[in-house]
């Protein structure tokens, strides 16, 4: 065991404290990570605020982590101390069902291990805990490189909102010629501007007010409204195949169907506690579609990092310490991010 510092939520509405946590002794499989940065997802504050499911606590979140390795079982393959290498959401998973088979262990049908708030049932056993830490200790395969060519804290983010925009993005079949609309410049939002334009599809913001309409330009959106401008709606009907909903809160779903065309999607990756309720008019209509969508498998999470490599971009972060997370917290649910905060771990 391994003793290491972290920052937990001890118990519901209290802030942030200092704890230290055990990880596990490295298996012949695993990689110990010394983590440098850690992204708040707005996931985390659903979690730290029990707004999905009765939490257990203490309770470390963090699912976009990124670090250097600083040790590897006898049989890992893929990593070698002092390379740089990621963790998102997911730590394990069932590895023989059809869906992990396929290398999308995202929808693992045993159900896979989700970084923190879960019971590592394939490994030892213990409640996983997350990022927001000094150290982690991963199974080889839920483990990603970072390539060259992205900053190190700017990689985090890629970890969740980068591959839970870029897969629905891929997987509905965004690129040229496609008008795609992403709902909510926040953390997921500001990635899924910058890799559909990089997909090579129009890219229209739909987010509450104006006020970062220059932000939503400069990261590659070619339109960008305002949803509290019911001429939007008017202005805008019918006119995507597919729209990406990342709003972490309840929506006006008809309103935003009625602006997909004839076959369009609309995603919602968004994921509010509380119930979002449709008109199946606003479907059967045009032939439209309602999805869901979560993260992506470790193969293309792998993808997604080099791609944006290769398109030169990570996540545009604000970089904190440690003692600002109950801060971050506050203005994330404030929509007041650019466009992610970023822990500093030299600072847990
Ligand atoms: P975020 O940074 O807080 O962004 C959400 C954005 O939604 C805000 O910036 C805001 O954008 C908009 N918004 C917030 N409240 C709103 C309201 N009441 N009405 C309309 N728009 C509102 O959050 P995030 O980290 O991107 O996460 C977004 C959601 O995705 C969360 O629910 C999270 O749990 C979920 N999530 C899902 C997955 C998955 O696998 N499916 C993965 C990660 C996260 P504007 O200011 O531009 O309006
Ligand atoms: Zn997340």
């Amino acid at each position: 065991m391994k003793n290491v510092k972290a920052r937990a939520i001890v118990a519901l509405n209290e802030p942030f404290q200092s704890i230290t946590i055990d990880r596990r002794e490295v298996g012949p499989k695993d990689v110990l990570i010394e983590i440098k940065y850690a992204g708040i997802c707005h996931s985390d504050i659903h979690h730290a605020r029990g707004e999905w499911q009765d939490e257990t606590f203490p309770l470390v979140p963090g699912h976009e982590i990124v670090g250097i390795v600083a040790e590897v079982g006898s049989d890992v393959t893929k990593f070698k101390v002092g390379d740089r290498a990621g963790v998102g959401c997911m730590v394990n998973s069932c590895g023989e069902c059809e869906k992990c088979l396929a290398g999308e262990e995202q929808y693992c049908l045993n159900g896979n291990v989700l970084t923190y708030a879960d019971i590592d049932k394939y490994g030892n056993g213990e409640r996983t805990q997350g990022g927001y830490s000094t150290h982690i200790v991963v199974t080889e395969g839920f483990v990603v490189s970072i390539p060259e060519g992205i900053e190190l804290a700017e990689a985090a983010p890629l970890l969740c909102a980068g591959i839970t925009t870029y897969s629905p993005l891929r997987h509905w079949g965004a690129g040229p010629g496609k008008n795609v609309a992403i709902v909510g410049l926040g953390g997921l939002g500001h990635m899924g501007v910058k890799l559909a334009h990089a997909m090579g599809a129009e890219v229209t913001v739909l987010s509450q007010t104006l006020s970062k309409k220059e932000d939503g330009l400069r990261l590659g959106a070619d339109h960008y409204y305002a949803t509290s401008d019911p001429k939007t709606f008017k202005d805008l009907a019918k006119s995507f195949d597919l729209i990406i909903n990342t709003v972490s809160a309840q929506l006006n779903l008809d309103a935003y169907l009625s602006l997909l065309k004839v076959d369009g999607t609309m995603v919602n990756v968004g994921a509010p506690g509380d119930p979002l309720s449709l008109n199946v008019f606003s479907l059967i209509m045009f032939r439209r579609a309602f999805a869901g969508s979560t993260i992506g498998g470790i193969r293309e999470t792998q993808e997604m990092l080099d791609f944006c490599a290769e398109h030169h971009f990570g996540a545009d972060i604000e970089l904190i310490n440690a003692d600002y997370i109950d801060k971050a917290y506050e203005r994330v649910v404030a929509s007041d991010v650019r466009y992610r905060f970023v822990i500093d771990s030299a600072t847990i």
